[in-house]
């Protein structure tokens, strides 16, 4: 699968403060939700890589927490970015904009994900909203069943 980027046109100037915020984080490193997600992991003895693409994958697309025994692959994502289903709308102003930009991160994540499981990763995305420590017992089991001899 080929990933085609889709230039969404020029950034429009923010329309409101809500807006600016948002546009400013884009692309953060250690977000306070990736944060809790680690910590809860760490915590349950899971040990881990941060900020890292696997070898056979696209260097540029980094996996946020990388549990390379039971190949897994964790991305922390944000509601707004990720068009979360419950807190993802598209912005009122500049709308086609924004859509056009969305779709393309919802489909380069697509794309990556394709490219981690070809290589034998399993791919586990964890919603900003979500409890770190439910998410973490996902993740938790997972490696439990991954790890386990076949
Ligand atoms: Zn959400």
């Amino acid at each position: 699968m080929v990933y085609e980027y889709v230039d969404p046109g020029p950034t429009p100037r923010a329309s409101s403060a809500a807006t600016a915020k948002v546009m400013r984080s884009t692309g953060r490193r250690d977000t306070v939700p990736e944060f809790r997600v680690r910590r809860a992991l760490h915590r349950r003895g899971l040990r881990f890589l941060v900020d890292v693409a696997p070898a056979g994958t696209n260097r540029r697309r980094r996996v946020d927490v990388l549990l390379r025994g039971p190949r897994i692959a964790v991305f922390v994502d944000g509601c707004f970015w990720h068009s979360c289903p419950l807190h993802g709308p598209v912005p009122k102003s500049n709308r086609e904009w924004w859509r056009r930009k969305l779709e393309g991160v919802v489909r380069r994540d697509r794309d990556t994900e394709a490219a981690l499981t070809a290589v034998g990763w399993s791919v586990v995305r964890v919603w900003e909203h979500e409890d770190a420590e439910a998410a973490a017992d996902r993740i938790e089991q997972m490696a439990r069943e991954r790890q386990r001899p076949r």
